[in-house]
């Protein structure tokens, strides 16, 4: 396959001229490693149509050649990343006006360039480069995919271990195993394992709460495939289901179906999400869907775009979100079936393959 650096590069060049800005400083690091494969921890990324630098630290030396290769010239920085910036901008000299990533760098980070890096003209930009990574190209397609059959295998080795008496965090720690097991690189947020009444929390930390028969196990985790995310939720009951646990969880399904087999590439986020709310809304469940639809997935677990009331902006084609519908009853319990789909240019590809249908395990 191509090297697709070269093209986000040139990309990245059209959105600078359009911004009015000589060059970017980009100080997020998934944006770095978009546009240069480099995946350390301490980094300082300079861009021009021209010229691209990256500053690192020593701890790095080896890395940063195998990762980025030619692609940019590399300056080791033994004292500050900023030291190394200002020398290297004083060296190329042409750049007068810079533009930062106005969502990205911290405050302390932005003193320095009103101090230390008075010379240049400081320009704030947003989402530069989030919105070229909105579009997903061939390869990081095929590394979303891999990262869910990691995260559907994982789950399918997991459920088979889950019993009564287990703690939510046994649970946790069979999934997080089965994951690494499985070849995922790590955790792309902590697992949710949310068991009986506490499935009904949206965003649950696993404790040492104990499974119960009949109790809702919901689990929300993800794996990374060379840094690319996946992101998936299903709910169990453990024992035996009752009429009313499948009543809801088949409203969240037919939701999950509906709005991921309807969801477009150019529809709003706004309308996306109205496809599973108003379904939701439709079974007398409207006010027990407090969270939007879904959210961009890539590099980062959360990106660009959101499927959400309050989200205007069309979905670009090539992006990759979730598909996350769930109803929370508070003290009883919740249900949230999660895919991550795809929108191709011949409509939405789904990329989560594990059953939808109610399971009871145990
Ligand atoms: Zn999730
Ligand atoms: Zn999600």
């Amino acid at each position: 396959m191509t090297d697709p650096r070269p093209a986000r590069l040139s990309a990245l060049a059209d959105g600078l001229t359009a911004a009015h800005v000589d060059g970017l400083l980009v100080s997020s690091l998934p944006n770095i490693r978009y546009l240069t494969g480099f995946s350390g921890s301490s980094a300082l990324l300079f861009a021009t149509p021209r010229d691209v630098v990256l500053i690192t630290d020593f701890r790095y030396q080896t890395q940063v050649a195998e990762e980025v290769g030619q692609l940019a010239r590399i300056v080791i920085e033994p004292q500050s990343l900023w030291t190394g910036l200002w020398q290297q901008l004083s060296q190329l000299g042409y750049p007068q006006v810079v533009g930062f990533e106005s969502s990205h760098l911290l405050h302390r980070d932005f003193q320095r360039l009103l101090e230390a890096g008075a010379r240049w003209q400081w320009r704030p930009t947003v989402d530069l480069v989030e919105t070229l990574r909105e579009r997903k190209d061939a390869g990081e397609l095929g590394l979303i995919r891999a990262a869910n059959g990691v995260a559907t295998r994982a789950l399918a080795r997991t459920i088979e271990q889950v019993r009564i008496g287990m703690s939510e965090l046994e649970v946790a720690g069979v999934l997080e195993k089965s994951l690494r097991d499985e070849g995922s690189e790590g955790f792309p947020f902590p697992s949710i394992v949310a068991s009986g009444p506490r499935s009904a929390l949206p965003h649950a930390r696993s404790t040492n709460r104990v499974i119960e028969a009949g109790d809702f196990l919901l689990l929300d985790f993800g794996a990374e495939t060379h840094g690319y995310c996946s992101d998936v939720t299903r709910t169990f009951v453990v024992g035996r289901a009752a009429p009313e646990q499948r009543e809801i969880y088949d409203v969240v399904r037919v939701a999950n179906e509906t709005a991921a087999s309807g969801v477009r590439a150019g529809m709003s986020g706004r309308d996306a999400d109205a496809i599973a709310r108003d379904y939701i809304q439709q079974r007398g469940y409207g006010d027990l869907f407090g969270h939007s639809l879904g959210h961009g997935l890539g590099l980062e677990v959360h990106e660009a775009p959101r499927l959400a009331r309050t989200a205007d902006g069309a979905l670009a084609e090539g992006a990759v979100v979730t598909i996350e519908p769930g109803i929370y009853r508070p003290g009883w319990g919740g249900v949230r079936i999660e895919d991550d789909v795809f929108l191709g240019a011949d409509g939405p590809v789904i990329l989560t393959s594990f059953p939808h249908e109610l399971m009871e395990l145990g």
